[in-house]
């Protein structure tokens, strides 16, 4: 049995190793892609996991396969495609802010077919989880739908988290409507303040109340970078406040802090709809510190603390 199935964009990220180097940067290739991290941080806090995916046939997609291997991922759902790279992104850092360019002409990750998925990891699975990279382009796009269609039918909890990413998408009006696609199929949704920006122009509680009112989710949770995060479920809410930390790369943090709340909420057995304030509380104070700590290190996977620094740090 596995606790989360995710379906999207496996790849490499590359990163300037000292942030601020425009004119001559020195790049670490690091282990990429939102649900891989999600996945791993799952993985590391004792949730069972599993990835649908496609790389490259060459050295990068063989090393991002043993990478989610080795943090404790299933990974026999990951595809090689022989005829395209491995999917590359490139991670400029000016003033913490970090920019994205993507080589994807086309990108491994965007020929993933539905027929070729194996659905026995979804079918094995309590949860199944997208985001919007892997709806961006077709054959992936209608390989997204059609797997979310045959998770719900199949009655898995839905998670997405939107991840948007401007230069992915022909128009912000298109990125707007699948993002609104996948928000409508979701029961928990992962959601930053500026996404919610850019959908609706709201902050965290009216864009969560939105999501839980006419969208029909049962749970959201709003990442609000330093700030923290903002829950609301059906019966509770909690604003947490990130603890303090010097970050040197925010990249994956909020995969982290997923994957970190959800490992925390999984094991209730209790509906997300009807979480009360202080579990959500509980859940939202661990989540916080696992991606706080992971910003003080680079890269996404790499960067995930162990379940002891987090409580270490919780007292
Ligand atoms: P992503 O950019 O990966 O899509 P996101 O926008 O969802 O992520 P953020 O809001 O940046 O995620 O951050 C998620 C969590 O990471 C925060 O709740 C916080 O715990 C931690 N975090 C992010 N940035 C910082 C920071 N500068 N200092 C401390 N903690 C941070």
């Amino acid at each position: 049995m596995l606790d989360v199935t995710a379906l999207g964009e496996l790849l490499v990220d590359f990163a300037p190793v000292e942030a601020g180097g425009d004119t001559d940067p020195v790049l670490a290739a690091r282990p990429g892609g939102a649900p891989g991290n999600y996945l791993a941080a799952l993985s590391k806090y004792g949730a069972r996991t599993a990835l649908l995916a496609k790389v490259g046939e060459d050295a990068f997609g063989a090393r991002l396969v043993d990478t989610l291997a080795a943090a404790g991922v299933e990974t026999r759902g990951i595809l090689r495609d022989p005829d395209v790279f491995t999917t590359l992104a490139f991670v400029t850092l000016r003033e913490g802010e970090r920019t994205f360019s993507f080589a994807r002409k086309p990108g491994a990750d965007t020929r993933l077919r539905f027929e070729e998925l194996d659905l026995s990891l979804i079918d094995q699975a309590r949860c199944f989880h997208f985001g919007s990279l892997s709806l961006t382009d077709e054959p992936a796009g209608s390989a997204t739908r059609q797997a979310v269609d045959y998770a719900k039918e199949k009655g898995k909890c839905i998670t997405f988290d939107p991840n948007y990413r401007p230069p992915l998408w022909p128009s912000p009006a298109r990125a707007r409507a699948e993002i609104t696609w996948g928000l409508e199929q979701a029961d928990v949704i992962k959601i930053s303040e500026e996404e919610l920006s850019f959908l609706w122009d709201c902050g965290p509680e009216a864009g969560a109340r939105r999501l839980l009112e006419e969208f029909g989710a049962s749970l959201v949770m709003v990442t609000l970078g330093p700030k923290g995060c903002y829950l609301k479920s059906g019966q509770g809410a909690c604003l947490v406040p990130a603890p303090r930390v010097r970050p040197v790369d925010t990249t994956g943090a909020g995969d982290i802090f997923f994957g970190a709340a959800m490992s925390r909420l999984l094991p209730l057995t209790i509906p997300f709809r009807s979480l009360d304030s202080d579990q959500l509380e509980q859940a939202a104070r661990f989540a916080v510190t696992a991606a706080s700590l992971s910003t003080q290190r680079p890269g996404g996977i790499p960067s995930i603390p162990s379940e002891e620094e987090v409580r270490a740090l919780l007292g």
